[in-house]
Parts: structure tokens; sequence; C-alpha cells
């Protein structure tokens, strides 16, 4: 991300509506279906990590403030591109292999 981090709205109805009409995202994540393009970060067969979509969280906050704050719809969520998403889940991806 370059300058400033952005919050916008979340937009509670349409996720809700999605939630509950269109197919489980999770299932959908696992299943590589190409609508649910989350990041992957893990993945052993039986275990699976990926990026939020909607993430709430710039880069920078301190731990103890980030516990609730990121599930607070009122907050808003920080907008990324793909690439954006994509860098962050090879870098987790490289600290995981590192370790
Ligand atoms: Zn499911």
């Amino acid at each position: 991300m370059t300058g400033p981090i952005q919050r916008v709205p979340f937009d509670v109805e349409s996720y809700s509506r999605r939630s509950r009409t269109g197919p489980c995202f999770v299932c959908a994540i696992v299943d590589r279906d190409p609508a649910q393009p989350e990041e992957i970060v893990y993945d052993d067969g039986t275990h699976i990590a990926f990026l939020a979509r909607f993430a709430a969280l710039p880069p920078g906050v301190p731990y103890e403030q980030q516990q609730y704050h990121a599930l607070m719809a009122e907050n808003g969520v920080v907008e990324h591109t793909p690439e954006e998403a994509a860098a962050l889940a090879a870098e987790i991806r490289d600290a995981l292999a590192a370790q």
C-alpha cells in the first residue's frame, strides 16, 4: 500500500445478503473457486490459512489495540488491490517457510 491508509465503510447489508444466499465462502476458498480469490498463505491438506478479503487493520496497529477493533464493522475496512494481497501473502508464506 502506498500513501495514507484509507478506510472505507463496510457494506454490512451486502455482506449479510451474500452470506445468507450465496455459497459458503470458506468451502469456496478450499475448493479454489476463482470467484473467491482470497490469497492462501498456508495449506497442508488439513489446515488452511488465507488473507481476509475485508482487511480491518492497517499495518502498524499495536497488538493490544487489534483484538476487538478488527471485529467492529463500524470502523470500516482497508481496501487493498489483488496485487497488494498477493505481495502480503508471499511475505507471509516466506516467513512461514523460514521457520
Ligand atoms: Zn463451508
